[in-house]
């Protein structure tokens, strides 16, 4: 048989191209459309060429210069939009660093407080015992 087993739940189309990923083996189908063109292995990312079948001839592809032209202003507008929103994304990271760097800051001195405080409750604890030794005593002389 041949080695296509592996393509599930895919209508195949006459015109679909059907190959193995070169890195994963994955079983790829793609539009004719995309014949020779680079795209990444939905699988494992890796950047690929999609074969031409024998006997295709590029101008066989019904996209004519300018749409062709069309979709690569279009991807070129997404790159720069993905870009963009990269560099934002890079951003609020840094952002959200410095955030947490002082939300660390704050916290280490809420703890330092807690921990006067608590000193200082320790310390009225002593005193209130102290004075509740002191009352007894002087009851107990009376
Ligand atoms: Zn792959």
């Amino acid at each position: 048989m041949d080695d296509k087993d592996d393509v599930q739940d895919v209508e195949i189309m006459p015109t679909d191209i059907v190959f193995d990923c070169p890195n994963c083996n994955h079983n790829l189908v793609v539009d004719y459309r995309a014949a020779g063109l680079q795209v990444p292995c939905s699988q494992c990312g890796t950047i690929i060429q999609v074969p031409i079948p024998d006997g295709m001839l590029l101008e066989d592809l019904d996209c004519d210069p300018g749409e062709l032209l069309q979709q690569l202003l279009q991807t070129r507008r997404m790159l720069v939009k993905a870009e963009n929103a990269a560099q934002q994304l890079g951003e609020k990271i840094a952002e959200m660093t410095q955030q947490v760097a002082e939300y660390r800051k704050a916290l280490q001195s809420v703890k330092a407080r807690m921990e006067t405080l608590q000193e200082a409750a320790d310390l009225a604890n002593a005193t209130r015992q102290d004075i509740t030794t002191l009352i007894e005593a002087a009851i107990t002389v009376k």
